[in-house]
């Protein structure tokens, strides 16, 4: 039996939903200030899905507020980590319960495909709220090595007010790579999702207040990224921000930044990924499953896509024999059928995006292989899985993130082109290597300049693993892993004399 419904059920959980058209601020739904709303748009279809509030400064003001009332009272920030520890575990029941409808929401607000969308939101996601839970109470301060009469205490301390920025390709997952760490160890959040996809993040919102989160402790404010998330950016009385979207924008929080309070900004973006495919390599099925995931999985819309596929000459044709095979079937349509491979792009505007990308490869001379436009016969963003040969690297499409189900195979001859190739790039988030040669993996993951290196399987690690960028898809901090709380946190020193 399926462990999925079909289309026509998940149609009906659509048409049984309440879709948020409010922002939560200090435990409650309200307009933005100014009465503005924007539309909210299913990608798949083109439907109106409704209205939702357009916050601006004057409401990122009144959630910081809110945000800071809190931490002050320490109802939240001083709490006993236990008290924290059991609200997330509760939060992450209460995502489990509600999966399906959080998932329906967030493919109809989305166009991802109703299986990645369960699939993040059943398990991951509560995987998240689950794991900081679970540190709240296991992480330990120091004591330093001094003199007899010193004791030297370093404890950490939540920083307080955070501003959490988000991107629109996994947005519940997003939320909560940053939420659960911020809110494990203390901090209060405004979080703000993409304009092209707030309605999960808002539902969040609520259930975690149903968990036993006080009010004022996370308030969630939609809008645009020049007004809101600019508000965000600019806020003296936003301790922090963590920030995950493209370079350019996360460049602008660095103004936002030095312009302000100089809060510590923590970013990650971009990247344009290498997958380095060695000549010994066994060009079996998880070598090929992964070339198909590294670049179309949610459609290519995915920061640690392995878009630049660079691979020997020798084994390029048996390569692309199975990549092509698997590439034409692959099921593009309609997100809520869980047969669908890959649903529509989040918008008719990054649909066009996405196929100028194509247009450019093919005047620049790559080869097109399979795919290379809009989906025939569906009306919505829909793009085909696209796999060019003879990338040259000196391309715009081997330099510039696509960042939709765009394959593009570089040939070479050796380890050593192949690495100097990989290496050639702004970015630095990701990289896989296959090969049966373990001292030229080990060699290769040493000298690629990013902060994920997958061997012999695609993989972004998981939650116990720190995730972030070199170059410019990031800066010094991570998301996941016990790392990412030190995004939230201040170390003190606390120096007492003995007489
Ligand atoms: P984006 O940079 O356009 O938007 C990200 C967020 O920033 C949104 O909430 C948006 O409203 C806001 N924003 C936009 N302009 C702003 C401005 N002028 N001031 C303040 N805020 C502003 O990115 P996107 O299109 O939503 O997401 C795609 C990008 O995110 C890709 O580049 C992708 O690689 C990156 N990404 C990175 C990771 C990672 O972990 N490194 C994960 C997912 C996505």
């Amino acid at each position: 039996m399926s462990a999925y419904k079909s289309a026509e059920q998940y149609r009906m959980i659509a048409g049984r939903l309440t879709l948020p058209s409010h922002a939560f601020i200090d435990g409650d739904w309200t307009a933005a200030a100014s009465g503005e709303v924007f539309e909210n748009v299913d990608p798949a279809t083109g439907a109106r899905l409704g209205t939702v509030a357009a916050c601006d400064g004057v409401d990122v003001d009144r959630a910081v507020k809110a945000a800071r009332r809190v931490f002050e009272a320490g109802d939240w920030s001083r709490a006993a980590p236990e008290q924290r520890k059991a609200v997330l575990l509760k939060l992450a029941d209460l995502v489990r319960a509600n999966a399906e409808e959080l998932a329906v929401l967030e493919s109809l607000d989305s166009g991802k495909t109703i299986k990645d969308c369960l699939n993040e939101i059943s398990h991951e996601v509560p995987t998240f709220f689950q794991w900081y839970g679970e540190l709240a109470d296991k992480a330990f301060g120091k004591v330093a090595p001094t003199a007899e009469k010193v004791v030297a205490m370093i404890v950490k301390e939540p920083i307080g007010v955070v501003g959490l920025v988000l991107p629109w390709n996994f947005p519940l997952l997003m939320a909560a790579w940053k939420l659960a760490p911020a809110l494990a160890v203390g901090c209060s959040a405004v979080l703000k999702p993409a304009e092209q996809t707030p309605l999960s993040a808002l539902r969040l919102a609520e259930l975690a207040m149903e968990a036993g989160l006080p009010p004022g402790v996370l308030n969630v404010v939609p809008g645009f990224g020049e007004t809101a998330g600019q508000a965000i950016g600019r806020h003296n009385d936003i301790d922090a921000v963590s920030f995950t979207g493209s370079t350019e924008v996360g460049a602008y929080f660095l103004n936002y930044a030095s312009e302000s309070n100089l809060k510590p900004v923590g970013l990650e973006m971009g990247g344009k990924s290498p997958m380095i495919v060695l000549d010994d390599a066994d060009i079996d099925d998880t070598l090929v499953s992964s070339a198909i995931n590294a670049a179309f999985w949610n459609g290519g819309q995915n920061c640690s896509a392995n878009m630049r596929q660079i691979v020997d000459r020798k084994v390029k044709d048996a390569f692309l024999d199975r990549v092509l095979e698997k590439t034409r079937a692959l099921v593009v349509g309609d997100p809520l059928d869980p047969a669908t491979d890959l649903g529509s792009m989040v918008s008719a505007e990054h649909k066009e995006r996405v196929l100028s990308y194509i247009e450019i490869g093919k005047a620049e001379g790559a080869q097109t292989l399979a795919g290379g436009g809009a989906s025939e016969g569906l009306a919505g963003a829909f793009v085909d899985p696209t796999v060019f040969d003879n990338v040259d690297p000196q391309m715009r499409i081997a330099r510039e993130e696509i960042f939709g189900p765009v394959l593009g195979v570089i040939p070479v001859d050796g380890v050593d082109e192949a690495l100097a190739i990989a290496r050639d790039t702004d970015y630095g988030l990701h990289a896989t290597i296959f090969t049966r040669d373990i001292d030229k993996a080990f060699h290769l993951a040493k000298r690629l300049p990013c902060g994920t290196v997958a061997i012999n399987g695609f993989s972004e690690g998981n939650v116990t693993t720190p995730f972030g960028g070199y170059k410019r898809s990031g800066s010094m901090a991570r998301d996941n892993g016990t790392e990412a709380i030190d995004q939230y946190l201040q170390t003190k020193t606390i120096w007492l004399s003995l007489k």
